[in-house]
Parts: structure tokens; sequence; C-alpha cells
């Protein structure tokens, strides 16, 4: 029996609840241990609701999952037509009772919460937050939605949902509140907590003509992204989006409304910043901007070998090609250690189009120069745009055809797009999702061939992607020293970048006939995955993941995620969410608590 299925079993015993309230001081109320479900008598009355209903301004909603109908009937029109829309991740964030995962075989399963209340002002959460606490309730956050470790969504709990939080405001010139005096001004856009990033790009980069650092995936949430780190195309420039955070308006666990920076709640204002959430719910976030560099675009290809040597030799190609020529602050996003194949989905900045061109060209001719051995599968597109403003622009990009789709929802706003290669996760079910920083020191020069040789056996497995811009090693000085402070594991820079392997299938749900997860094609994978990993994880002293990019089983995850900030971390939970409120999966201080979060442990 494991250490936490025992610790459950002690819970339920009334001699070991009696011993954790007699650990409260006189005075101080024990936390309730378990908390209600709507079976138990405990749970609100419908006038407690409706009151509740009253003092969100009508936004409290019942939920119900579009896919509650397709559960144990047999297929019909409706269902299929809620399974094509799964593909659309603007129906996904849209629906208040769906996540943009369906789930993890053998972790989780999205499902729908009691009530949500679809907060519109601080006011409204502030007054969700009260209900949950004063209730007893199991209490969830969901931004964007995207979590791959299902922490946005619970059974029989109440649900924030600041999707309809999407404000955006640009700063000539931000001070943080009570930092006058202490801080300079700087330019700055605050975002209310529910924006996704592509709304934001379009306003910043588009209309603003400023750079602000978010996510890659266009409809992961602002907040969401923040709180775990986050990293863009563009993160080997600019460093991690948790770094430009200035300052965020918090709701804590006792209902106060927080003003957290560098000048109140310092210790909050840092755990925002790469903690992984659980530290109440954060309404706003104020993020520096930057100019835009003179030019973005992108350089992709594919390239397929025809014998196990020629494929041994191209990946040590590629790794010196990385070393010698693209780590550096210019190239990100990723490599893709395939099965007999590399491919290449790189982004960069700052070069024009024969400067880009130009750091290819040695590459790809020691390419051509073996046609025996190597075919281009994907020819090399290397392309700048014609102005960095017009990188996120929707009215440049539907017009290039494959690279983003639109949402195709009748009256759907014109930039609602997606990058098409974001589609494939729409709706995801996954098997497997590991991920790994390796250092900048694997690329030195007596390194590079045991890198190398890891990615072929690792590839034998299950591919491998490279994302370059998820370590910042090679990254500007100002970059790393703004990432060292803030509460992500401090290997995130020293890597040159984040190994993800990772295997999902397309939109499942169990109990609906036709559409039922595929157990053995996922055990199947998982074994891959953690095999691929594994010959990386041969070459590391110690792994460190990305908490929002990683495995819902991580071993070790304190240390994985946060190294050895994870004390200072731990206090700053107990000191603003003492009775762990805000409870997710692997979350700070989530070792108190059972699996689903309903239960304290200790
Ligand atoms: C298709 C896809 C692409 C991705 N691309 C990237 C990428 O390019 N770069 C990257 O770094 N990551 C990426 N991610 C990971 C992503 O950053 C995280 O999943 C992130 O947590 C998503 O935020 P969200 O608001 O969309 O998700 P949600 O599921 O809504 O929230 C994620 C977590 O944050 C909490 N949370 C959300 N909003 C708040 C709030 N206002 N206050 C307090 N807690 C809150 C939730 O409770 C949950 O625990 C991607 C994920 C997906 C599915």
């Amino acid at each position: 029996m494991n250490r936490r299925r025992l610790l459950q079993i002690i819970a339920g015993l009334p001699l070991a609840s009696g011993l954790l309230q007699r650990t409260f001081a006189a005075g101080q109320t024990a936390p309730r241990t378990s908390r209600l479900r709507p079976t138990d008598p405990e749970w609100p009355s419908e006038v407690s609701w409706k009151q509740l209903d009253r003092d969100v301004g009508g936004r409290l909603i019942k939920v119900r999952s579009p896919l509650a109908d397709c559960v144990g009937g047999t297929p019909d029109a409706n269902c299929a037509q809620v399974f094509k829309e799964l593909k659309n991740p603007y129906y996904l964030g849209d629906e208040v009772g769906l996540t943009q995962s369906l789930g993890w075989v053998g972790a989780w399963t999205s499902q729908p919460s009691a009530y949500a209340v679809a907060a519109k002002t601080t006011g409204d959460v502030v007054a969700a937050v009260n209900f949950a606490r004063t209730n007893n309730l199991r209490l969830v956050v969901k931004g964007g939605g995207h979590s791959y470790q299902g922490t946005s969504n619970a059974a029989d709990s109440l649900l924030i949902w600041t999707r309809h939080m999407n404000a955006v405001t640009l700063h000539d010139a931000f001070v943080g509140a009570g930092c006058e005096g202490r801080a300079e001004p700087q330019p700055a856009v605050s975002v209310e907590a529910g924006a996704i990033w592509g709304h934001v790009y379009n306003e910043v980069t588009t209309n603003g003509g400023r750079y602000v650092q978010g996510g890659g995936c266009m409809t992961v949430g602002v907040a969401g992204l923040v709180l775990g780190g986050g990293f863009g195309s563009f993160s080997k420039a600019y460093g991690t989006g948790g770094s430009h955070l200035i300052e965020a308006e918090i709701v804590t666990a006792d209902g106060e409304v927080r003003i957290a920076n560098a000048c109140s709640n310092p210790d909050l204002f840092w755990a925002l910043k790469g903690g992984g959430g659980g530290f109440g719910v954060v309404t706003r976030v104020t993020l520096r901007t930057h100019a835009l560099p003179d030019f973005f675009g992108g350089a992709s290809a594919a390239i397929h070998t025809t014998s196990d040597d020629a494929y041994r030799r191209l990946i040590a190609k590629t790794v010196d090609f990385y070393a010698q020529t693209l780590f550096n602050s210019h190239w990100g996003e990723q490599i893709l250690i395939g099965r007999g194949y590399v491919g290449f989905n790189m982004v960069f900045q700052g070069l024009d189009q024969q400067q880009a061109e130009a750091v290819w060209k040695p590459f790809f001719d020691w390419v051509a120069a073996s046609p025996q051995d190597f075919a281009i599968v994907r020819a090399p597109r290397i392309q700048t745009l014609p102005a960095a403003r017009r990188y996120w622009d929707p009215s440049l990009l539907t017009g290039v055809p494959g690279d983003v789709i639109a949402d195709d929802r009748p009256g759907a706003p014109a930039d609602n797009i997606f990058w098409a290669s974001n589609l494939e996760e729409a709706g995801a079910v996954w098997y497997a999702y590991q991920s790994a920083w390796l250092p900048a020191s694997l690329l030195e020069a007596d390194r590079r061939q045991s890198l190398a040789d890891a990615l072929f056996a690792a590839a034998k497995h299950l591919g491998v992607a490279l994302h370059c811009n998820k370590g910042l090693a090679g990254a500007p000085a100002e970059a790393i020293a703004a990432a060292k402070d803030t509460a992500m594991n401090p290997a995130v820079t020293d890597a040159f970048a984040l190994a993800i392997t990772a295997a999902f299938g397309q939109p499942t749900y169990p109990g609906v006939p036709g559409h039922e997860p595929d157990e053995a094609a996922a055990r199947s994978k998982a074994e891959a995955v953690e095999k691929s990993m594994d010959e990386l994880r041969k070459l590391l002293p110690r792994v460190g993941s990305y908490v929002w990019e990683t495995d819902f089983f991580q071993p070790n995850w304190q240390d994985a995620f946060w190294g050895e900030n994870y004390a200072r971390l731990r206090a700053v939970k107990d000191k603003y969410d003492p009775n762990g409120l805000f409870f997710l999966h692997h979350g700070v201080g989530s070792e108190s608590w059972s699996a689903d979060g309903f239960t304290r442990l200790n």
C-alpha cells in the first residue's frame, strides 16, 4: 500500500481526525477534513445558491457538459456535432463544462463542476471565494482551460470561470501601486485574467506595435500561463512570461483583494511568477512590454534518412548545427527527432530574409551532398515577415493557407484564430506526457556525441521534441536575470531546451459509444514515452520539468518543478492559503490533500 493511500485511510478514522483537530491552538478554527459534495446533507441549500447568484449579478451557472447527453446514449446527430466542435479550441474555451484536453487515460477525465461563477468583476470572484470557503466546497479556477494536468476542472466543485474577464489596457509608463518613487515607470499592458494570448497579441502587437511575452499557442489563458512561468516562441530573446509580471491583482482565500508587486506582498508576487498557481484567484496581470524587433520569421523543413547510420549522422550534425549556429537569442521553437527523421519547426527574431537563409545554407548543403542517405521530405521554408507587427495579425494570417485556422462558428469574432499546428491537441486525450530540461553543458564539444546518442536511442521508442525556446541558456543576460527572480526551477536558466515526449489520441470520452478512450493504445504509448525519456534522463544528474508541460505522474514533483524554491513556495502557500482552498494536482502544498482535493491528510 502506498503512503498516500495509507494516509487517506488514516484520515478517515475518528481517532486521526481527533488528532488533527488537537494540533490547532485554542481559539483557532481547525479546517474541516473533508469538502462537501452535492450528496452531503450540509451542501448549500437552493436558497444559498440563489443568494450567490444575486451576489454575482446573475452570473451563477448550473453546469452541464455538452457531452452529458452522449454518455450511455446511442450515437446521434447531436453527439456527432459535439464531437466535431471538440476540434475547435474556441468552442472548448467557451463551454463552461469543457476543457481543452478531455482527459488523460488513467489520470483524469474532464468533469463539469456542479456550479460555476462566470465572473465579470473582481467582486464576483470575491463572492465566489467567500462562498466556497464558508461552505467548505472544492473550488477550481479556469481561464483558458488548457491545463494538461486537469487542474481547472473537478466534479462536485464550484468553478470560478474567468473567460469573460478579458479587458486589455496598454500603458506608456506603468508604476505598480505603492512603488511610486521606488521603481522606474515602464511600458506595460494590463490584462484581465481570462484573456487568451491571441487576443492580447492582437491588441499589443498588431494594434499597439509592442511586444509582450506570452505563450506560443494563441488560445492559452493569460493568467494560467504566467502562473507556471510561461514560454512563447521568442522566449529565447525575451525570457519567460512570469518574469515580465510587474503587478497582479489577486483574491486570496480570505476573500481579500490584494495587489502583489515588488512593493506590496512581494512574497506572493514572487510565487505568482512560476509557482504553478494555488495562491488565490488572479484577476488582473500587468506585464512589461518591449519594442518590437525589426523582423520575425519562421524556418521549417523535414529530412528522412535511409539507414540507421545516416540517421545517427543526421542527429549528430543537427546537434552540432544547433550548438554552433542556432544556440542564441534569435532562434526558438522546435527540433523534432522522430523515428528515422529530423524535422525543424523553428522561429526567429531580428534577422532579415537574407540573414536567415544564410544561417541554414551550410546545413542544407551538407544534407544535399548525400542524397543516398537523406531525403528532404518537407522542403526548407524560410520566411521573414514584412513587419514584425504583423506576426499575429489575423487579417494577414488568414490569407496564408495552412498557417492558421479560424473559429468557424457563425458570428465568431475575426480575431478568433489559432495556429494550425495546435489543431491536433484540441480535445486531446492524453496517453503520456513527459519533459526534462536539457542543460547547455550538453552542447559543449565533448558532450555533443553523448547527447546525439541519447536522442538516437530515445527516438527508437518515440520521437522527442526539443523546445529550444523553453530553456533560457543562450538568452540575453537581462532575460536570464529576470527569470532567476521567479519561482520556477532555476534549472530553466541553464537549459538550452525542454525535451518533450508525449502521446495522445483524438477526442474520446468514457461511456460514449463509439468514442471510448483506447486504453490499450494508451498503455503502449505510455511505455514508449517512458522509455524514450529514460534515454535522455540518463544524461541528467537531476531532472527538472516544466510544471505546465509535464507528467501527471511526475515523481519528486516538488523538486522537478521548483528545485530549491519549493520550501519558500510552501511557506507562501501556508501564509496565504493555510486551509488549502486552492488545491490543484501537484500544486504547492497538495501533498497535504487526497488526490481529488476533497480530504485533508495532514
Ligand atoms: C495546446 C496547448 C498549447 C500550449 N502551449 C504552451 C506554450 O506555448 N507555452 C507554455 O508555456 N505553455 C503552453 N501550454 C501550457 C499552458 O501554458 C498551461 O496549460 C496553462 O496553465 C494554461 O492556462 P489556461 O488558463 O489556458 O488553462 P486553465 O486550465 O484554465 O488553467 C491552468 C491552471 O492555472 C490556474 N488558473 C488559471 N487562471 C487562473 C487565475 N486567474 N487565477 C488563479 N489560477 C488560475 C487553473 O486553476 C489551473 O490550475 C500549452 C497547453 C496547450 C493545451
